[in-house]
């Protein structure tokens, strides 16, 4: 909230002023907590551009979230699309599936995400926890380049991400060594990220496409292991001081969930070992599933239901039009929310995000100051 400056008419007695400055900054301070109190739901996961860096102004994107989004993780995409004239010739691909050209790593993407965030007055900035994506996860040196964009630009950033590591079709397409989550470039991240409090969401495929192992029905019989779900639960382990949000469950476009999906996240969830784990439930993909049957719909209830602190509500919207567009996934999930304890659904679509967001926010900001940077004004 912008504070109450205090000004008013001096023509006035003093005593009928100071009553009406504490009139006025009462009826805002009511107004501003209604206004939170009413937003529906968090975005933990939103991208304001695309594969060829456009999108739409932060501004008008302010205006879309209106007053049933309160807080956005803000992000671009680090991967830009290059558009090779000796591929695809005077058509401009706007997404990677788009052409056969690679795709490279978009450092910038930090820098505007940046500027974007420090256009707005500082309560706008307050609904937004903008995230470092720029890196390329497979070069020893992206530990540095997150931390020469926190010095860069501190009082901003909350947290690293999305960033991915394997995604159909995406990772065989980027220039350069192909990520992997048994790069010690990856631990290298982790490890500086857990040392500033920065939050992580990764983007992981659980298993590559097509494999017998998935099943778009819920099961409770295990398949056989998905290609890469042991090596993300090491990677997990071994930056236990990291809070790590898994995006999508692990779930891609044509990954589909694996045979007792639910079961698997259970027994993670379960474990103590994987105390700092989260995940997010972005993406029309994964709504898709969730609400494909009634038995799926319950399954995923049953799971947020007993372990309510553990999952976050994300759009994985890609710079959206409008509101309607904006929030289709949220609109997908409806029956997801009504199998929810009011506590859960709570925690989902608003608690969680406000919790882990806080305190990455709070530990970047002493980081930071104890690096000696200090944060310019915001735009008031
Ligand atoms: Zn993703």
């Amino acid at each position: 909230m912008r504070p109450c400056s205090g000004r008013c008419h001096s023509a006035r007695p003093f005593a009928w002023c100071a009553v009406a400055v504490l009139l006025v900054c009462n009826l805002v301070s009511a107004q501003s907590s209604k206004t939170q109190d009413q937003f529906e739901l968090n975005d933990s996961h939103f991208h304001l551009t695309n594969y060829i860096q456009q999108g739409i102004d932060i501004h008008d994107f302010l205006k879309i979230m209106g007053t049933k989004v309160g807080r956005v993780a803000l992000f671009g995409i680090p991967l830009q699309q290059e558009w090779s004239y000796q591929n695809s010739g005077d058509f401009a691909p706007t997404y990677y599936m788009q052409t056969d050209a690679p795709l490279y790593y978009y450092s910038f993407t930090d820098a505007y995400i940046a500027m974007a965030y420090r256009s707005l007055t500082r309560e706008e900035q307050g609904r937004f926890d903008p995230m470092i994506t720029g890196f390329n996860p497979a070069d020893m040196y992206a530990a540095d380049h997150i931390r020469r964009v926190l010095k860069t630009f501190p009082g901003v950033f909350s947290g690293i991400g999305e960033f991915t590591i394997h995604k159909e079709f995406v990772s065989s397409k980027i220039a350069g060594d192909v990520a992997s989550l048994q790069n010690p470039a990856l631990d290298r991240i982790l490890d500086f990220a857990g040392e500033v409090g920065l939050l992580v969401i990764i983007h992981n495929d659980i298993d590559t496409p097509f494999s017998p192992n998935q099943s778009d029905v819920p099961s409770s019989e295990p398949g056989p292991q998905p290609v890469y779900l042991s090596q993300m639960q090491a990677l997990i382990k071994r930056h236990p001081k990291t809070t790590i949000v898994w995006a999508h469950t692990g779930v891609g476009r044509i990954v589909r969930p694996i045979k007792a999906h639910a079961l698997t996240l259970e027994s993670m969830l379960s474990d103590p070992a994987f105390s700092n784990l989260y995940f997010d439930i972005s993406w029309t993909e994964v709504a898709k599933y969730v609400v494909s049957s009634p038995e799926a719909t319950q399954l995923t209830a049953n799971l947020i239901n007993r372990h309510p602190d553990r999952f976050l509500f994300g759009t994985d919207e890609v710079a959206p039009p409008d509101q309607q567009k904006y929030l289709r996934v949220y609109e997908t999930y409806k029956p997801l929310f009504a199998l929810l304890t009011p506590d859960a659904s709570q925690k989902l679509r608003l608690g969680n995000y406000e919790r882990l967001f806080d305190e990455a926010r709070s530990k970047v900001r002493a980081w930071e100051k104890a690096q000696g940077v200090d944060s310019p004004e915001a735009k008031q």
